[in-house]
Protein backbone atom coordinates (compact mmCIF):
# COMPACT_ATOMS: atom_id res chain seq x y z
CA UNK A 1 0.00 0.00 0.00
CA UNK A 2 1.38 3.50 -0.72
CA UNK A 3 1.92 6.42 2.13
CA UNK A 4 -1.19 8.22 2.88
CA UNK A 5 -2.92 9.33 5.65
CA UNK A 6 -6.53 9.33 6.73
CA UNK A 7 -8.46 10.79 9.83
CA UNK A 8 -10.59 8.36 10.91
CA UNK A 9 -13.62 10.74 13.03
CA UNK A 10 -16.43 9.31 15.77
CA UNK A 11 -19.57 10.35 15.00
CA UNK A 12 -21.26 9.08 18.23
CA UNK A 13 -23.79 6.59 17.96
CA UNK A 14 -26.60 5.71 15.60
CA UNK A 15 -28.26 1.97 14.67
CA UNK A 16 -26.85 0.04 17.60
CA UNK A 17 -23.26 0.90 17.13
CA UNK A 18 -20.35 3.86 16.85
CA UNK A 19 -19.98 4.99 13.92
CA UNK A 20 -16.94 6.42 12.09
CA UNK A 21 -15.82 8.74 9.30
CA UNK A 22 -12.98 8.70 6.81
CA UNK A 23 -11.71 11.62 5.50
CA UNK A 24 -8.27 12.68 3.67
CA UNK A 25 -5.70 14.25 5.69
CA UNK A 26 -5.96 17.75 4.41
CA UNK A 27 -9.89 17.67 5.61
CA UNK A 28 -8.61 16.87 9.69
CA UNK A 29 -8.47 20.51 10.52
CA UNK A 30 -11.83 20.91 10.21
CA UNK A 31 -12.51 19.04 13.28
CA UNK A 32 -11.14 22.32 14.93
CA UNK A 33 -14.39 24.20 13.84
CA UNK A 34 -17.04 21.58 13.50
CA UNK A 35 -18.52 18.91 15.01
CA UNK A 36 -19.23 15.37 13.77
CA UNK A 37 -22.28 13.12 14.32
CA UNK A 38 -23.91 10.34 12.22
CA UNK A 39 -27.44 10.51 10.87
CA UNK A 40 -29.92 7.47 9.84
CA UNK A 41 -31.63 8.40 7.22
CA UNK A 42 -34.10 5.66 5.90
CA UNK A 43 -35.97 6.01 2.27
CA UNK A 44 -39.92 5.99 3.04
CA UNK A 45 -40.16 4.29 -0.71
CA UNK A 46 -38.42 1.21 1.03
CA UNK A 47 -35.24 1.48 -0.21
CA UNK A 48 -33.61 0.82 2.93
CA UNK A 49 -31.27 2.83 5.26
CA UNK A 50 -27.98 4.86 4.92
CA UNK A 51 -26.03 6.26 7.76
CA UNK A 52 -24.46 9.72 6.70
CA UNK A 53 -21.85 11.57 8.63
CA UNK A 54 -23.31 14.99 9.32
CA UNK A 55 -21.06 18.41 10.22
CA UNK A 56 -22.10 21.31 12.21
CA UNK A 57 -20.65 24.55 13.13
CA UNK A 58 -19.54 24.26 16.56
CA UNK A 59 -20.18 28.16 16.75
CA UNK A 60 -23.98 27.85 15.19
CA UNK A 61 -25.24 24.61 16.75
CA UNK A 62 -27.03 21.49 15.58
CA UNK A 63 -28.81 23.27 13.55
CA UNK A 64 -26.48 24.13 10.74
CA UNK A 65 -25.50 20.49 10.71
CA UNK A 66 -24.92 19.52 6.77
CA UNK A 67 -24.18 16.40 5.00
CA UNK A 68 -20.45 15.81 5.49
CA UNK A 69 -19.68 14.63 1.63
CA UNK A 70 -21.68 17.78 0.23
CA UNK A 71 -19.32 20.21 2.60
CA UNK A 72 -16.00 18.69 1.48
CA UNK A 73 -17.20 18.85 -2.04
CA UNK A 74 -18.29 21.90 -1.54
CA UNK A 75 -15.06 22.71 -0.26
CA UNK A 76 -12.48 21.22 -2.83
CA UNK A 77 -14.50 21.03 -6.16
CA UNK A 78 -17.29 23.66 -6.18
CA UNK A 79 -21.39 23.74 -5.85
CA UNK A 80 -23.49 20.97 -6.14
CA UNK A 81 -25.93 22.51 -8.59
CA UNK A 82 -30.13 21.68 -8.60
CA UNK A 83 -30.74 17.55 -9.62
CA UNK A 84 -27.28 16.58 -8.79
CA UNK A 85 -25.77 14.87 -5.64
CA UNK A 86 -22.75 13.49 -4.42
CA UNK A 87 -22.56 9.73 -4.19
CA UNK A 88 -19.82 7.65 -2.75
CA UNK A 89 -18.47 4.93 -4.81
CA UNK A 90 -17.54 2.60 -3.12
CA UNK A 91 -21.09 2.59 -1.43
CA UNK A 92 -19.45 2.89 2.05
CA UNK A 93 -21.68 6.08 3.31
CA UNK A 94 -19.10 7.17 5.80
CA UNK A 95 -16.06 7.11 4.01
CA UNK A 96 -15.87 10.75 3.15
CA UNK A 97 -12.54 10.65 0.93
CA UNK A 98 -13.08 13.46 -1.43
CA UNK A 99 -11.50 10.02 -4.16
CA UNK A 100 -14.52 7.97 -2.86
CA UNK A 101 -16.49 11.25 -3.62
CA UNK A 102 -18.35 11.99 -7.19
CA UNK A 103 -20.90 14.47 -8.40
CA UNK A 104 -23.71 13.04 -10.39
CA UNK A 105 -27.09 13.56 -11.40
CA UNK A 106 -30.05 12.04 -9.20
CA UNK A 107 -30.93 8.65 -10.04
CA UNK A 108 -27.01 7.77 -11.31
CA UNK A 109 -26.08 4.22 -10.50
CA UNK A 110 -22.13 2.97 -10.25
CA UNK A 111 -21.19 0.81 -13.37
CA UNK A 112 -19.77 -2.47 -13.41
CA UNK A 113 -16.22 -1.37 -12.93
CA UNK A 114 -17.20 0.95 -10.09
CA UNK A 115 -18.54 -1.93 -8.34
CA UNK A 116 -15.38 -3.92 -8.51
CA UNK A 117 -13.09 -1.58 -7.11
CA UNK A 118 -15.80 -1.10 -4.38
CA UNK A 119 -14.22 -4.36 -2.44
CA UNK A 120 -10.73 -2.56 -2.50
CA UNK A 121 -12.30 0.39 -1.04
CA UNK A 122 -14.31 -1.18 1.26
CA UNK A 123 -11.36 -3.17 2.15
CA UNK A 124 -9.56 0.18 2.80
CA UNK A 125 -12.55 1.33 5.51
CA UNK A 126 -12.29 -2.09 6.44
CA UNK A 127 -8.71 -2.04 8.04
CA UNK A 128 -9.14 1.03 9.09
CA UNK A 129 -11.94 0.59 11.30
CA UNK A 130 -10.79 -2.63 12.51
CA UNK A 131 -7.70 -0.85 13.97
CA UNK A 132 -9.74 0.92 16.53
CA UNK A 133 -10.24 -0.41 19.72
CA UNK A 134 -13.85 -1.40 20.59
CA UNK A 135 -15.46 1.83 22.34
CA UNK A 136 -16.44 1.19 25.91
CA UNK A 137 -19.44 3.06 25.95
CA UNK A 138 -20.50 1.34 22.68
CA UNK A 139 -21.68 -1.82 24.68
CA UNK A 140 -23.03 -0.26 28.03
CA UNK A 141 -26.09 2.18 27.08
CA UNK A 142 -28.97 1.68 24.40
CA UNK A 143 -29.33 3.56 21.88
CA UNK A 144 -30.34 7.34 21.47
CA UNK A 145 -31.40 7.05 17.46
CA UNK A 146 -32.66 9.86 15.21
CA UNK A 147 -33.82 8.07 12.59
CA UNK A 148 -35.34 10.32 9.49
CA UNK A 149 -37.75 8.93 7.02
CA UNK A 150 -37.22 10.66 3.11
CA UNK A 151 -39.22 10.73 0.01
CA UNK A 152 -37.89 10.32 -3.43
CA UNK A 153 -37.34 14.56 -3.66
CA UNK A 154 -35.14 13.91 -0.71
CA UNK A 155 -37.20 15.54 1.52
CA UNK A 156 -37.57 14.83 5.62
CA UNK A 157 -40.94 13.33 5.56
CA UNK A 158 -40.82 12.80 9.30
CA UNK A 159 -38.29 12.63 11.74
CA UNK A 160 -38.18 10.54 14.76
CA UNK A 161 -36.42 10.53 18.36
CA UNK A 162 -35.29 6.49 20.01
CA UNK A 163 -38.11 4.98 17.62
CA UNK A 164 -37.55 1.40 16.50
CA UNK A 165 -34.57 1.40 14.65
CA UNK A 166 -33.46 -0.38 11.78
CA UNK A 167 -29.88 -1.70 12.69
CA UNK A 168 -26.45 -1.88 11.56
CA UNK A 169 -24.76 -4.83 12.20
CA UNK A 170 -22.64 -4.41 15.16
CA UNK A 171 -19.59 -5.87 13.42
CA UNK A 172 -17.48 -2.46 13.68
CA UNK A 173 -16.36 -2.38 9.99
CA UNK A 174 -19.33 -4.09 8.48
CA UNK A 175 -21.69 -1.43 6.56
CA UNK A 176 -24.30 -4.10 6.26
CA UNK A 177 -28.02 -2.70 7.39
CA UNK A 178 -31.02 -4.02 8.26
CA UNK A 179 -33.59 -3.63 5.12
CA UNK A 180 -36.61 -4.55 7.42
CA UNK A 181 -36.99 -3.96 10.99
CA UNK A 182 -35.42 -6.94 12.94
CA UNK A 183 -34.20 -8.57 9.78
CA UNK A 184 -30.59 -9.23 11.69
CA UNK A 185 -29.75 -11.67 14.27
CA UNK A 186 -29.45 -10.75 17.77
CA UNK A 187 -26.93 -11.80 19.94
CA UNK A 188 -28.58 -14.41 22.12
CA UNK A 189 -26.82 -13.52 25.37
CA UNK A 190 -27.11 -9.67 25.60
CA UNK A 191 -30.12 -9.27 23.50
CA UNK A 192 -28.18 -5.98 22.20
CA UNK A 193 -25.91 -6.53 19.70
CA UNK A 194 -27.20 -7.64 16.03
CA UNK A 195 -25.32 -9.13 13.12
CA UNK A 196 -25.39 -9.65 9.12
CA UNK A 197 -24.37 -13.00 9.82
CA UNK A 198 -22.78 -15.73 11.95
CA UNK A 199 -19.25 -14.75 10.39
CA UNK A 200 -19.44 -11.13 11.74
CA UNK A 201 -20.84 -12.25 15.08
CA UNK A 202 -17.71 -14.31 15.58
CA UNK A 203 -15.24 -11.97 14.34
CA UNK A 204 -16.35 -9.72 16.95
CA UNK A 205 -17.00 -12.22 19.51
CA UNK A 206 -13.32 -11.70 20.97
CA UNK A 207 -13.92 -8.12 21.55
CA UNK A 208 -18.06 -7.87 22.20
CA UNK A 209 -17.43 -10.84 25.01
CA UNK A 210 -15.55 -8.47 27.39
CA UNK A 211 -19.18 -6.41 26.97
CA UNK A 212 -21.98 -8.74 26.63
CA UNK A 213 -23.94 -9.02 29.95
CA UNK A 214 -26.56 -11.48 30.02
CA UNK A 215 -29.75 -9.70 29.86
CA UNK A 216 -31.51 -8.62 33.44
CA UNK A 217 -35.01 -7.73 33.39
CA UNK A 218 -33.06 -4.27 35.68
CA UNK A 219 -31.21 -3.76 32.78
CA UNK A 220 -33.80 -0.96 31.35
CA UNK A 221 -34.56 0.47 35.25
CA UNK A 222 -30.99 0.72 36.23
CA UNK A 223 -30.21 2.90 33.34
CA UNK A 224 -33.70 4.87 33.53
CA UNK A 225 -35.54 5.82 30.79
CA UNK A 226 -33.80 8.16 28.97
CA UNK A 227 -29.55 9.11 28.96
ZN1 LIG B 1 -21.79 -7.86 9.24
ZN1 LIG C 1 -23.86 -10.07 23.44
Amino acid sequence: MTDFKLGIVRLGRVAGKTKYTLIDEQDIPLVESYSFEARMEVDADGNGAKIFAYAFDKNRGRGSGRLLHELLWERHRGGIAPGFQVVHLNSVTVDNRLDNLRLVPWGWKPKAEEVSSKQREQSLYWLAIQQLPTDPIEEQFPVLNVTRYYNANGDVVEEEENSCTYYECHYPPCTMIEKQLREFNICGRCQVARYCGSQCQQKDWPAHKKHCREKKRTFQQELGPER
